[in-house]
């Protein structure tokens, strides 16, 4: 008796970085090749371009804090046109959102030079340092502050983030400062927030962007940096554009938690990934 067929489903891993990027490991190269060995069907590099940090900088020392970002296009069209009818290789960015009008003016003019694939716009600083070196959870005598009140100000960096002048495709990582979080549940979850998570992902399905499920939980509950729960709600809203992105820095991290957030999205109801490429959706049956 022949064996029913399984149909072999169509890996996608959109959001990545080399060490083109400042706090990347493995090199380009190494990146392709391993999605290609692991057999990835969409792959999307986007490394950081942080002009947001660039801000509060000094000049000298802006070249190490972000993408060289002639090198980085010229190395990954190039590897884009090797793997061109064997792996379908995005080159994109990811732009650090912040509110000010030359840094925009910026992102906008990178968006026109170099035309990424796709835009991932995140939010990575608390309005002046990245969430990750903690500053943000402190009161400058040292106490800590209030989970609700810095967790607030993180979401309405998200909401602002999204009315971006740039063409971005995919809201990265909400949830981001949660990773970092020095408190004993550092969840963000639907039910504390949610006026603001309407409001974030009911501007999400009206600008028609994709929503990142990212599968860097780091120390979070479940499987996932934007908390379940928000995943969820976004459903309920009839939110439908959802990406999965390992956000790899090496290339031992590629497809990290695939399963688990495809078995998790699949159980809400979700029926395909969406994949941005050049202006484009495709969507990918899981
Ligand atoms: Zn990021
Ligand atoms: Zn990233």
């Amino acid at each position: 008796m022949e064996k029913a067929k399984t149909k072999q489903p169509i890996l996608t891993d959109v959001h990545n970085h080399s060490n083109f990027s400042p706090d990347g490991v493995s090199t380009l190269t190494e990146m392709a090749a391993e999605a290609f060995a692991r057999g990835v069907a969409y792959y999307g590099i986007s490394e950081h371009i942080n002009y947001d940090v660039c801000f509060f900088v000094p000049e000298k020392d802006k070249a190490n804090e972000t993408t060289n970002e002639q090198a980085y296009n010229l190395a990954a069209r190039k590897l884009q046109r090797e793997y061109a009818g064997k792996m379908e290789m995005l080159v994109g960015a990811e732009f650090g959102y912040l509110k000010d009008s030359e840094t925009l003016k910026a992102y906008c003019e990178y968006a026109e030079k170099y035309r990424p694939d796709f835009i991932v716009n995140s939010i990575h600083l608390d309005g002046k340092t990245d969430y990750y070196l903690r500053h943000a959870f402190y009161e400058k005598d040292g106490s800590l502050r209030e989970k609700k009140t810095v967790y607030a100000e993180y979401l309405s960096l998200v909401k602002e983030s999204l009315s971006a002048p740039y063409p971005y495709d995919i809201v990265g990582h909400i949830g981001y400062s949660a990773r970092y979080a020095p408190y004993p549940d550092k969840g963000m979850r639907y039910e504390d927030f949610k006026e603001e998570f309407d409001s974030i992902l009911t501007e999400i399905i009206s600008r028609e962007k994709i929503l990142e499920v990212n599968g860097s939980a780091q120390g979070l509950a479940g499987c996932t940096v934007t908390d379940e729960s928000v995943v969820r709600r976004y459903f309920a809203l009839g939110g439908r554009e959802v990406s999965y992105a390992s956000d790899a820095h090496q290339t031992i991290s590629l497809m990290r938690g695939r399963e688990e957030v495809i078995a998790f999205l699949k159980e809400i109801g979700f029926t395909y990934i969406t994949v941005p490429c050049r202006g484009k959706k495709i969507k990918i049956e899981i």
